[in-house]
């Protein structure tokens, strides 16, 4: 590739990332279930399903179409009906590529999670050719929202909320008000560094604000194992922290990416992919400099200035005994 705003393509071995094990299920009661995917990494995200009275509503598909199809069965064998609708928290690859085996399902999602759907297509796809994408067809949200709706999934209410621009500019959490349960997509992760690189910083803050004001007891995350609301106050310390920094570096002239090299993350260290913080920069510093939230940010390529400060930050784990790399891993690699 060419240009001086694409990325630096890294050998294809730096993508081989090993394997994780089969997602589990979590159940709260009341025909409401997490259905995880550890470890949470690129790509490996959590769904959620809810069944009452004969219905069932689906939270995300998944990245792969043998992941959804796990996916699908699993809420089959456990409520003994097919979903009739399907919830895309966002348009992401990892909540999305899996639509069509929903099969009759009526999708719903934010107004511009079907237009990025739409716009971004099966696109990923070129960029990690070693994943087991599968027999993946493009299916866009049939209905669609602008601020909340109510769903009613038999007995269950379910409160379906903008919360964007913060992690993408569509951005929808799932809210079940009688059991104070949140699926939060990816506006939260547990013990993973956030991504606002294609949403913003202030909307971020702002959706914590009001995850806060739901008060929930349980809150199930994008990415990271199910916890509760405390996922909300480690991330408006994260945000706190990034906001001072981009605001230290834009004072001082400095770039993203010499600002990531040079920061101290503390205790956020710890979180998976701590590299995500120059994808955070170049949003937090484009929006303290005048970029409005949501606006494409693409010179230089925030990606691969990631995948320069950490060469082998990137890459997608697959599942022990169900996925199988496209091409054998070269020897010495870390499978
Ligand atoms: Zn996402």
């Amino acid at each position: 590739m060419t240009g001086t705003s694409t990325p630096p393509q890294p050998a294809y071995e730096s993508f081989y990332r090993g394997t994780v094990p089969p997602p589990t299920l979590q159940d709260f009661g009341d025909g409401i279930f997490a259905y995880l995917h550890h470890d949470g990494s690129w790509g490996l995200n959590n769904c959620g399903f809810v069944a009452s009275g004969g219905d069932v509503a689906a939270i995300d598909s998944t990245l792969t179409e043998q992941r959804t199809r796990v996916l699908v069965e699993t809420i089959k064998s456990v409520t003994g009906a097919n979903p009739r609708t399907l919830i895309n928290t966002h348009h992401h690859s990892d909540h999305t590529f899996g639509n069509s085996q929903f099969a009759g399902a009526t999708i719903i999602a934010h107004t511009r999670c079907r237009d990025a759907v739409i716009a971004t297509g099966l696109a990923p796809v070129k960029t990690d050719p070693l994943v087991p994408w599968g027999d993946l067809r493009l299916a866009p949200p049939t209905l669609v929202f602008e601020d909340i709706i109510d769903l009613y999934v038999g007995e269950t209410h379910a409160e379906l909320i903008y919360l964007g621009p913060a992690h993408t500019d569509n951005d929808i959490v799932v809210w079940l008000p009688d059991r104070r349960i949140l699926f939060a997509g990816d506006l939260l992760f547990n013990h993973a560094t956030p991504i606002i690189t294609d949403g913003s910083l202030s909307g971020a803050e702002r959706s914590l604000e009001r995850m806060a004001a739901l008060n929930p007891e349980v809150v199930v995350p994008g990415h990271g194992i199910v916890a509760g609301p405390e996922l909300i106050g480690e991330w408006e310390s994260y945000f706190r922290f990034l906001r001072r920094l981009a605001a230290d570096a834009v004072a001082a002239g400095l770039t993203p990416l010499a600002t990531a090299r040079e920061a101290d993350l503390g205790e956020f260290g710890e979180w998976q992919h701590p590299e995500r913080l120059v994808l955070n920069l170049h949003r937090a510093m484009a929006e303290l400099t005048g970029t409005p939230p949501g606006y494409k940010l693409d010179n230089p390529h925030p990606f691969g200035e990631m995948l320069e400060l950490s060469p082998s930050a990137y890459g997608h784990k697959i599942i022990e005994g169900s996925e199988h790399y496209q091409y054998d891993p070269p020897t010495g690699s870390e499978c």
